[in-house]
């Protein structure tokens, strides 16, 4: 049985299927981690320098024969309204995991891959720096630009809104089966 995703149960502002040959890697995207603006860079396991090399998931993303893209949108209160961004990507997050666990119920069978937005959110701390393995493997999953694939460009190539108007955040998603 094919893999069928059920994008509307999710309350995804936008999805759409795209081809896997249209995205591109750019190591200057996965070396923005390093800069750590997120605080997380070396300290989770679906970050950077945890996770493989582009050039690994570039060829396990093309291995995958269909992929969609999935936004959802929160309100903010300004651009400097950390807490409504936070509760945002959390509830993405939520978001992804519940569809992969769906997906994983009804297809234990097929390979699913997603790409989420900013690190790993399951655990209040993670592993990572205390050396310790991943406590939710089959939950867990990096970024769209942790594995070099510039979000914007994606986002304008498949055909979504990376920008929903003023005192909104955007949070996207990939999804690979
Ligand atoms: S599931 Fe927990 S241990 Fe694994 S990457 Fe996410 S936060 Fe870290």
């Amino acid at each position: 049985m094919a893999v069928e995703l059920h994008p509307e149960k999710y309350d995804f502002r936008e999805y759409k299927e795209f081809h896997v040959n249209s995205i591109r890697f750019d190591q200057a995207v996965r070396n923005i981690c390093t800069q750590n603006a997120c605080g997380q860079y070396g300290k989770n396991h679906m970050c950077p320098p945890a996770i493989k090399d582009i050039r690994e998931w570039e060829k396990e993303i093309l291995s995958y024969k269909n992929a969609m893209i999935v936004t959802k949108v929160y309100q903010t209160k300004n651009k400097f309204d950390m807490k409504s961004m936070f509760e945002g990507i959390a509830d993405f997050q939520k978001t992804l995991i519940r569809l992969k666990e769906d997906l994983a119920d009804e297809f234990p069978d097929k390979r699913v891959l997603l790409l989420g937005a900013g690190s790993c959110f399951i655990c209040k701390k993670c592993t990572y720096a205390d050396g310790e393995p991943c406590r939710f493997p089959e939950k867990a999953f990096p970024s769209i630009e942790a594995c070099g694939v510039d979000v914007m460009s994606l986002s304008k190539s498949a055909g979504v809104r990376y920008n929903n108007g003023e005192n909104t955040v955007t949070y996207i998603g990939v999804v690979l089966y």
